[in-house]
């Protein structure tokens, strides 16, 4: 709904206004909503800030407040509604948390001083990716605003800045890259765009629902010699002058986006993989996040996220993270020490934009204060530590914010209030002024006491008091019973329930004294307080870089910290198209379970080997679960962490592509079953050597007959077409006779055992294919009442299943060109297995396996028999 349409008729709303007949103060309204009208307008009146015309209609139900209205009587009156000016920040929270924009009018001048109607005029818009107050900003996440300029060639220039701290990136999208992996990403919040992108950008399945702004190129920037990033720049930078000009100068030079290469996710691989938010859930619960996140500090947070959407792809900088992480497992007692130092740090960046944006409140800076001056002794605690080149490098960039330590040190007090107007923010002794002004103030604290000791002997009055009060000042305050007692010298003020109230000419002059002086030590400070946040603002770079390396140094240690509490691997990484994980778990189903609940298994995949791994096995064996701890394993590697599992020998990844579970796009027209198709052929057109692919279950949306058809030309198409690495699940099992005709492809199966009836689910993986789907024994788990599962059983044993779809059945086997007659070696294998069976010397248990698997082995076989109708001899 937009603003206007939120009118209801017997209400004026900003179209059908006439300024002419508005009071002044509307008038200030009006102004304002005609400059941002795509905004909501926060109008401070007062210790109010209040909502007027269709702003208030719309914004009242959303916040829970009461809407009321400027003029009654009126035939169509203005609603309103407003709110406390300190419940600032919560409603701005909460508004940019729901993707609208925010124009906040302040007074421009002190309400006392001015003459006439109060100045007014917008000092900030606060939009979704346009954000620095504290409490609308969650401190483990970024907020990213892009802006994306077109340049002739069919190029675009992108530049993205994450407003709040000042660190801005830009490059070049090549022809043909995706803007939704870029989106994916770096969780953009907001886009700004060039005229003529939208079509563009709108097939990007990310942008739906980002606010854009589109704006013309400044004329400086359109000229033809002007690179594609720089346009995006510039556009950048207009918009933040328009927006919140004050915190321009927090904006870095641009650092090349994408410096190192990363691997790239996707917004679906990151949804099905569950990284940042978990499908049951809709949050962090169930997560990679939450099962790794062991930072200390938002700003380590806030990178860990960052690097487990955009893991690097460079070998040579994984491998130094994970030397760094090495180096802080080794080391318990450095590793607590850093982690103890992170966990009270201040988040040195954000504050320093906070600082130039005059957000800031005293207790903030003296937070960064004691942080830096607390790096020189962390930096030679750590010295031992830095023989990982990583950790040498971030330790010697601890000393770049050096100057600001200086100055924090010198200028700010060592507990200040938290708020300025409370005064003592200044550190004594650093304006002279200043002090001058304390100490009148104090000097006259005790110039009263003095005073009031004269009076109590000249009067004989020993409970006489010389008091100040808020409201009136200095005054003489005597027991109302002994008023008869007062000379005529003392004139009466104030009659209060106790006491009455005198003053002196002496005492007057004393009061007006100490006021001015009063006033003018808070403006003094105040403006040594402005001062010194411009100064903070203005070194953000320094901060920016500080506060980077505390943030990775903070990443490395809660790697370590995970690998520690969970015994993590540290996994070799190579060049070969290759993986390897020996005894491997999920990271978050493992932690999720008692501990050594989670049953390790070992998988390995290699282009030059079997690159597809055609798994099979019964629901609930674990399949799902295997596919994504692969892919999680490598995401948590590159990410630059230590991985669950044993061993581990891993490629550097370009890319993972995820086809896992039933999702669909209803209301973007679009059935589940065309949802997974869209992304299986997403796969199929970027699925390439680099690629790790896992496909669960592709086909299972329509008929068996289509759906089988259309798995295995998948399956075939990866095969032959591209070198990716693939992990294929499914429950069509007349596929695993592929083995027998794809080269790279091979068998593997989730085992479960079977006792009577029922099945157990033991979630060890296994060569070869599986024997039975045990769908019914899971359908009993599951509560299924018992004579559907009769029912279900017969029809099984009857083959009636076939039968009825007997029509199809020729048709579907067709599919298949059934290999030729070869000598099977399975089948001698086996015999050959029985036969030398040794089984006196097994353990029961060992027996007992072994014939499980041999049982196994011979069913898929006469399975695979009867399915290609002729015995393979
Ligand atoms: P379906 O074919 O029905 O989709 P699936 O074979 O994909 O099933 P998963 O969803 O992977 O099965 O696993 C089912 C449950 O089994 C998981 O929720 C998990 O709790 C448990 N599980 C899976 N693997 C393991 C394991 N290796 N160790 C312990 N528990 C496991």
């Amino acid at each position: 709904m937009s603003l206007a349409d939120a009118a209801e008729p017997h209400w004026l709303v900003t179209a059908d206004c006439d300024s002419q007949q508005l009071t002044p103060v509307m008038r200030q309204v009006l102004e304002a909503k005609r400059a941002h009208p795509d905004a909501v307008v926060f109008f401070r009146l007062g210790d109010f800030y209040e909502l007027f015309f269709e702003d208030a209609l719309l914004i009242a139900p959303l916040l829970d407040m009461v809407l009321t209205s400027r003029n009654k009587k009126d035939a169509r009156p203005i609603p309103m509604c407003g709110f406390p000016h300190f419940g600032l920040d919560g409603h701005l929270e909460r508004l940019v948390a729901a993707g609208l924009r925010v124009a906040v009018v302040e007074q421009l001048e002190d309400p006392k001083r001015a003459r006439g109607i109060v100045k007014r005029g917008v000092t900030r818009v606060i939009t979704p990716g346009v954000v620095l107050e504290q409490q609308a900003l969650d401190g483990r996440t970024s907020y990213h605003l892009l802006a994306v300029a077109a340049h002739g060639r069919g190029e675009v220039g992108v530049a993205v800045a994450e407003v709040s701290t000042g660190a801005l990136q830009a490059g070049v999208l090549p022809h043909g890259a995706s803007l939704d992996a870029m989106l994916a990403r770096l969780e953009v919040r907001e886009l700004l765009l060039t005229p003529n992108l939208g079509g563009w950008v709108d097939q990007a399945p990310c942008a739906a629902g980002l606010p854009r702004t589109v704006r013309e190129l400044e004329p400086a920037a359109r000229g033809a010699s002007v690179a594609a990033a720089d346009r995006a720049v510039s556009l950048l930078r207009a918009y933040l002058a328009e927006v919140r000009p004050g915190v321009l100068g927090l904006l870095g030079a641009p650092q090349a986006l994408d410096a190192l290469p990363t691997l790239t996710l996707g917004a679906e691989t990151v949804a099905h993989l569950e990284l940042l938010r978990g499908n049951r859930s809709g949050g962090r619960e169930g997560t990679l996040l939450e099962a790794v996140d062991r930072t200390a500090s938002v700003a380590g947070g806030r990178l860990l996220r960052g690097l487990l959407l955009a893991p690097l792809a460079d070998r040579e900088a994984v491998q130094q993270r994970h030397e760094a992480v090495q180096a802080l497992l080794g080391d318990r007692e450095r590793r607590t020490a850093l982690r103890a130092f992170l966990r009270g740090a201040n988040d040195l960046a954000r504050t320093a934009g906070r600082a130039l944006a005059r957000l800031c409140v005293p207790r903030e800076l003296a937070a960064m204060r004691d942080t830096l001056l607390g790096l020189p002794a962390l930096r030679e605690a750590l010295a031992p530590v830095g023989t990982a080149p990583r950790l040498a490098a971030l330790l010697a960039m601890l000393d770049r914010a050096d100057g600001v330590a200086a100055e924090l040190a010198t200028t700010l007090a060592d507990e200040p209030r938290n708020q300025l107007a409370d005064g003592g923010v200044i550190r004594p002794g650093f304006d002279p002024e200043l002090d001058a002004l304390v100490s009148l103030a104090d000097d006259g604290e005790s110039w009263a006491m003095a005073y009031q000791e004269q009076l109590r002997e000249s009067l004989g009055l020993p409970a006489l008091k010389v008091r100040h009060n808020r409201m009136s000042g200095w005054g003489i305050e005597i027991s109302r019973t002994r008023a008869d007692a007062v000379p005529d010298s003392l004139r009466r003020v104030q009659t209060l329930k106790h006491v009455e109230r005198y003053v002196t000419p002496e005492l007057a002059d004393f009061d007006a004294r100490l006021q001015t002086a009063a006033a003018d030590r808070q403006a003094l400070e105040i403006r040594l307080w402005n001062a010194l946040c411009a100064s903070v603002g203005a070194q953000a770079e320094a901060l920016r870089q500080v506060g980077a390396a505390l943030a990775e140094l903070d990443v490395h240690a809660g790697f370590a910290e995970l690998a520690a509490q969970h015994a993590y691997v540290r996994p070799e990484l190579h060049d070969a198209e290759a993986l390897e994980l020996v005894a491997a778990r999920h990271p978050v189903v493992e932690q999720a379970l008692p501990h050594g609940g989670f049953v390790a298994n070992d998988v390995a995949l290699d282009a030059e080997g079997v690159r597809v791994l055609l798994l099979t096995g019964p629901n609930m064996a674990g399949k799902s679960t295997l596919m994504r701890q692969v892919a999680l394993c490598c995401v948590l590697a590159q990410a630059g962490g230590f991985v669950p599992a044993d061993a581990a020998r891993l490629p550097i990844l370009r890319r993972v592509l995820t086809r896992i579970g039933a999702s669909d796009d209803l209301a973007g027209g679009a059935s589940t079953f065309m949802v997974e198709m869209r992304e299986t052929a997403a796969i199929l057109r970027d699925a390439d050597a680099g690629t790790l692919v896992l496909l669960d279950e592709v086909g299972r949306g329509t008929s068996t007959e289509d759906g089988l058809a259309i798995a295995r030309a998948v399956v075939e198409h990866l095969h032959d077409r591209s070198r990716a690495l693939v992990l294929f699940a499914t429950h069509y099992h007349e596929l695993t006779a592929l083995e027998g005709s794809l080269e790279h492809l091979a068998n593997a199966h989730v085992t479960v055992r079977e006792v009577g009836d029922d099945v157990v689910f033991v979630h060890t993986l296994a060569p070869g294919p599986t024997s039975r789907s045990h769908g019914v024994s899971v359908a009993r788990l599951a509560g299924l009442p018992s004579r559907v599962l009769q029912r279900a059983r017969e029809l099984l044993e009857l083959g009636a299943v076939r039968a009825t779809s007997a029509a199809a059945t020729p048709r579907q086997l067709g599919l298949f060109t059934p290999p030729a007659p070869k000598p099977d070696p399975r089948r001698a294998a086996l015999l050959a297995e029985l036969a030398e069976l040794d089984v006196d010397a097994l353990s029961p248990r060992v027996a007992l396996e072994r014939l499980y698997a041999l049982r196994d082995a011979a069913r898929a076989l006469e399975r695979l028999e009867n399915w290609t109708g002729h015995g393979v001899e």
